[in-house]
């Protein structure tokens, strides 16, 4: 099967990556349920994809009842999930100095615990299938840690961690998994940082050297996605680092 027709759950579709994956997969065919906070965001994505079949459901990935029911109400439409996009995401990046439990909290809740939630809820539903293809969103913070990104990059290091247990444990129920590692991608990710200083940096990034070396758009991640979906069905690709060629 390739894109066109399989049954695709994107959490964190009201924006950037997640958005652009929808509207992708939406012209290609596939069955969609897109899942974030912010309902209005669902429902004009649904607009703007009139042709295409998208189920919005309003969701907080933190809590395991609402991502169940997203799951819940997917099989009920679609009968089925073949892939899960587990892509819910906040970066509100600060020193360890600055104590900021509820943004420690809150990455932990939502980037790590989100993506528990998602695996818990459809893992049963793609056993019963003996297929199925569970992707997350990590970052190349999940692959180093810089000053200020301490506890960001804690929750992108553990979602890798949990995705190669998962491979290891369902390699044997025809289940894939996938890591997606951006670079910076030009979202509304970064409106949720409070350090000043490293707020000044991230737009730094934007003048990367070279007019083709900009910080890359999230339509261009949501290509990656797509292909990852759309690969035989005997082969998985397990990770992929996606990040401009002029990052450093
Ligand atoms: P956006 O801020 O544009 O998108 C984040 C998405 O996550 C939104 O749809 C948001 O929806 C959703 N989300 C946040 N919190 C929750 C929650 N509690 N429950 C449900 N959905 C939630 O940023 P990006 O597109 O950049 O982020 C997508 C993913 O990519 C994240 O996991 C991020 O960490 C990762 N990433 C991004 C990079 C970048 O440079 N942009 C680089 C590397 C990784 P809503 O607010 O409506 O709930």
């Amino acid at each position: 099967m390739a894109l066109k027709d399989k049954v695709v759950v994107i959490m964190g579709a009201s924006s950037g990556i997640g958005e652009a994956t929808a509207n992708l997969l939406a012209k290609s065919g596939a069955k969609l349920t897109i899942a974030a906070r912010r309902m209005n965001r669902l429902e004009k994505i649904v607009q703007n994809n009139s042709e295409a079949e998208i189920l919005p459901v309003a969701a907080d990935v933190a809590k395991a009842e609402e991502v169940q029911n997203v799951i819940d109400k997917t099989v009920e439409k679609y009968g089925r999930v073949d892939v899960l996009f587990n892509n819910a995401g906040i970066m509100p990046v600060n020193n360890l100095a600055a104590i900021a439990r509820d943004e420690w909290q809150n990455i932990m809740d939502i980037n790590v615990k989100g993506v528990l939630n998602g695996i818990a809820s459809v893992l049963p539903v793609m056993k019963k299938q003996q297929s199925g293809h569970i992707i997350t969103t990590s970052s190349v913070l999940g692959y180093e840690v810089l000053p200020g990104y301490a506890a960001y990059s804690g929750s992108k290091y553990a979602v890798r961690a949990i995705m190669e247990g998962l491979r290891q444990e369902e390699r044997t129920s025809n289940i894939k998994t996938t890591v997606i590692a951006p670079g910076t991608v030009q979202t509304e990710l970064f409106n949720s940082i409070n350090n000043q200083e490293i707020k000044e940096q991230l737009e730094s990034l934007k003048n990367l050297p070279g007019a083709d070396m900009q910080v890359l758009q999230p339509e261009e991640i949501s290509e990656a996605v797509a292909f990852v979906i759309n690969t035989p069905k005997n082969m998985a690709v397990n990770e992929m680092v996606i990040q401009s060629t002029g990052q450093e």
